[in-house]
């Protein structure tokens, strides 16, 4: 397993996004809050940011205040609509969303018996790479196939680790799978690295959890470490990244800490996202926030 090696990334402006996949079979570890708030926190460093939300439960689309949406990552799955027209804008103006709806849970089971269906997500969104810079796509609890699409449409994987006890079991089987994805369908699939979420550094159980992760992965764990806020878990029900609900607050500064280390592996320029259509019952693009 090659860890933060990374492919030359030379940082023009013709290259097309990162794609980073946030994975973890393990329920209620931060994917979500991980995906909601290093995608807001790239979007307020003015890089043109896409959060695709791949969980049937939506958390990530309900966290922007996203429910019942006219067009989602179902369709750009199925082949129905073309991704640009699934993008919904958000508050922050250089970060958009592709919504997860309900219709998705279905997707598990109908995907089975389509071609190529490891690479629907893939090719859903190839065209339009070349629009943004960062693209994080928030998975579910599972590796199905749903989380399989993602791998197989990702440059990179981040782990969001708990800082608990067993935060390590189901680490072996997660690296198994990426080693098989790997070998079947993605040679290129990176490791980008763990992501220690929820950790209280006072606490010994995390300190006993960070020291095992730093001296088993090295330089795979990001520098950044998310401690348990409670400004974090309150901020989706406001429908709002942290940086919009509680910006001094502590979980805010550690994403875009987190952000900062993003942005130097894989430098871009500064960028907007692309115009989007106003559609019918939509409302029009907001007008330039202090992002
Ligand atoms: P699932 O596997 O169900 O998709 P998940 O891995 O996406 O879960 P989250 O939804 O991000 O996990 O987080 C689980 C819960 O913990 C949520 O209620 C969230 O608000 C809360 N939470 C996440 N990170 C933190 C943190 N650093 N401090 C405090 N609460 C947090
Ligand atoms: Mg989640």
């Amino acid at each position: 397993m090659s860890w933060g090696e990374s492919r030359a990334d030379t940082g023009t402006a013709a290259e097309a996004a990162r794609v980073f996949a946030i994975v973890n079979q393990k329920g209620g570890v931060g994917k979500t809050t991980t995906a909601v708030n290093l995608a807001a926190s790239l979007a307020a460093s003015e890089r043109a940011t896409l959060l695709i939300d791949l969980d049937p439960q939506a958390n990530a689309s309900s966290a922007f205040g996203v429910t019942d949406p006219a067009l989602q990552v179902y369709d750009v799955l199925s082949g129905s609509a073309a991704a640009l027209d699934s993008i919904v804008p958000t508050e922050l103006s250089h970060l958009h969303l592709i919504p997860a709806g309900e219709d998705l849970s279905g997707a598990e089971i109908e995907l089975v018996s389509v071609q190529e269906r490891q690479s629907r997500l893939r090719a859903g969104i190839a065209p339009i790479l070349n629009l943004y810079d960062y693209v994080l796509i928030d998975c579910p609890p599972s590796l199905g196939l749903l989380t399989l699409n993602a791998l197989v449409a990702a440059d990179d994987v981040v782990i969001p680790l708990q800082g608990e006890y067993y935060a390590l079991e189901g680490l072996a089987r997660l690296q198994r799978t990426i080693e098989r994805v790997r070998a079947a369908f993605h040679p290129g699939l990176r490791l980008e690295g763990i992501v220690l979420t929820m950790f209280d550094r006072r606490a010994n159980l995390s300190r006993q959890v960070e020291d095992e992760v730093r001296s088993h992965f090295g330089a795979g764990v990001f520098r950044a470490v998310i401690p348990r806020n409670v400004r974090l878990s309150e901020a989706p029900s406001h429908g709002k990244p942290i940086l919009l609900y509680d910006l001094q607050s502590r979980g805010a500064l550690a994403y875009l800490e987190l952000a900062q280390e993003v942005l130097a592996r894989h430098p871009r320029p500064q960028r907007k996202p692309p115009l989007l259509p106003v559609r019918e019952g939509q409302k029009a693009e907001p007008e330039e926030t202090a992002w």
